[in-house]
């Protein structure tokens, strides 16, 4: 806000640091009467940073700038809450016993001044006060997606293109490019859903990332096996897409048509939704033919997207 702005109460960036006069007053916010010694402004509630403020917030131990709960000893010196409990309960900068007193001027300016989102770096320009800041992060679409592997708990997080990249060089995953599949599951010992089978496929179509997955588990106590799809973007896109899977042998079939999930939403909860192809392992053997020691099934599918 303060590069840029054409609101007379902006004071340069090169104001000098020791100057850290609030202008509070009523003929300030009319804008007539400003005193140039201000190095903060107060318009509409939020404050015009400037580095002059950036420095009174940095924490003295860790240079950090700081958020409530902010510290202050009696004599006046502030810190941060990370570091007050470093400091073994004494004034990093006098010594003095620290007690348990908060700088609520201080954390009022914090509060109010206008900082960028942390995914400015992803692509997202928007400014908040701190606790809007701090709410908007929890959903902001450019934060950082979990990979989708299903397998061992993975932490690896980052923005689709890496995230595809990692599926295919750390996870193996099959990739395959097109909006129609044909896939075989084959397992020799259908009886052992314990070990839980899964696997993962990623399609690329219409310049977007699918990842369908198959898998068993057991369902009320009853083995089954599922088969969904999730969309390696937000929720608002997925929803522009839809897709269909079939199932089948023995002049049977299963046919399951739904709406891509977001990878946002976890593997385990869309699994557990249901919101997917489910086959019970009867109905799953009952398809593979042959006499049930063997599961072979094939499922074919099909991504679109709505008009
Ligand atoms: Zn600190
Ligand atoms: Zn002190
Ligand atoms: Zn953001
Ligand atoms: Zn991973």
């Amino acid at each position: 806000m303060a590069t840029g702005s054409n609101i007379p109460l902006d004071v340069p960036e090169s104001q000098p640091a020791d100057n850290n006069k609030l202008s509070t007053g009523s003929s300030e916010l009319n804008g007539r009467q400003l005193s140039r010694t201000s190095s903060i402004s107060l318009i509409k509630g939020s404050i015009t940073s400037t580095s002059a403020v950036h420095e009174l917030l940095e924490c003295p131990v860790c240079t950090n700038s700081m958020y409530p709960p902010i510290h202050q000893c009696p004599n006046g010196h502030t810190l941060c809450s990370n570091c007050k409990l470093r400091v073994h309960n004494h004034c990093p900068t006098c010594r003095h016993e620290l007690g348990n007193i908060r700088c609520l001027a201080l954390e009022k300016v914090a509060e109010s001044l206008e900082l960028p989102c942390r995914y400015q770096d992803s692509g997202c320009s928007e400014i908040f006060p701190y606790y809007a800041k701090l709410k908007h992060e929890l959903l902001c679409r450019f934060r950082p997606y979990n990979c989708p592997y299903a397998g061992a708990e993975c932490l690896v997080t980052g923005d689709i293109p890496t995230l595809v990249a990692h599926l295919k060089n750390d996870h193996k995953v099959d990739m395959h490019d097109g909006c129609t599949f044909n896939h075989r599951y084959v397992k020799s010992n259908p009886h052992e859903v314990e070990n839980a089978t899964w696997m993962l496929t990623v399609f690329n179509c219409f310049g977007q990332h699918f990842c369908l997955h198959f898998e068993a588990f057991l369902l009320a106590m009853s083995p089954v096996y599922m088969a969904f799809l999730r969309f390696m973007g937000e929720d608002d896109e997925a929803k522009n897409f839809s897709y269909s899977l079939e199932v089948g042998g023995n002049v049977r079939k299963l046919i399951w048509q739904g709406v891509p999930r977001s990878i946002r939403d976890g593997h385990k909860k869309v699994r557990d939704s249901h919101d997917g192809l489910i086959i019970h392992r009867n109905m799953a053997l009952f398809f593979s033919g042959g006499n049930r020691q063997e599961l072979k099934l094939r499922v074919t599918g099909r991504i679109w997207k709505e008009q």
